[in-house]
């Protein structure tokens, strides 16, 4: 069985490939289809409304069931904030250094108590007949107070969990406890049901 992930991230291609190898599901990336997916405005107010969004506009450019994620922060102090703006926190072409940095501005006089977070990750799996599935990963923690760590991406040199930011993790160790690694795992278990596998 083929289906078809939305990405352009070698990353999260690699990892839903790992995912969905024991349910014999071989998952391409659209170049590997020689398929050029058309851009999404990601217009929804929930991961999981943009999650869907990107899956549905793969499978009807591939005719293939799809996969989508769609993640942020959500920071407590901040309403919830930057959520599913993370991606565009500091605007459209500013660096991750750039979130970093405006991210510990907007929270320069939040006491460690009150910095609690969680990273949310949805993931979306649509296939042609319009059927969905949609999973939510989720992982809790909070905003250092300045980065910490050279592995990772993102905001993950600010997030901390257990007393570590995400960027002094192995990346088995971040995918063990992360908001992508538990929504995977409900893929997992979702479709194995689904699947009947
Ligand atoms: P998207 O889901 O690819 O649209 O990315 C959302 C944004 O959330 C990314 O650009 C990062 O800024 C942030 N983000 C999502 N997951 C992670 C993570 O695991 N570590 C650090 N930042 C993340």
């Amino acid at each position: 069985m083929q289906f078809v992930i939305a990405t352009g991230n070698a990353h999260k291609l690699a990892e839903m490939q790992r995912i969905l190898a024991p349910l014999g599901v071989n998952a391409c990336s659209p170049q590997q289809l020689g398929v050029r997916l058309p851009e999404v405005d990601e217009t929804g107010e929930t991961f999981e409304e943009n999650a869907y969004l990107k899956a549905a506009s793969a499978c009807a450019a591939t005719g293939l069931p799809a996969v989508a994620d769609d993640s942020g922060l959500c920071v407590d102090a901040l309403g919830g904030a930057p959520g599913v703006y993370s991606a565009r926190y500091a605007g459209e072409n500013a660096t991750d250094g750039q979130r970093i940095e405006k991210l510990l501005q907007e929270l320069k006089d939040v006491p460690a108590a009150g910095r609690t977070a969680r990273f949310v990750s949805a993931v979306c799996c649509v296939w042609p007949n319009g059927e969905r599935l949609t999973v939510r990963g989720v992982c809790e923690g909070s905003v250092a107070f300045a980065p910490a760590g050279e592995g990772g991406f993102g905001y993950d040199p600010v997030f901390l969990v257990k007393g570590k930011s995400f960027a002094q993790l192995t990346p088995a160790q971040k995918d063990a406890v992360s908001h992508r690694g538990q929504a995977l795992a409900a893929l997992q278990q979702a479709l194995r049901e689904k699947l009947g596998r």
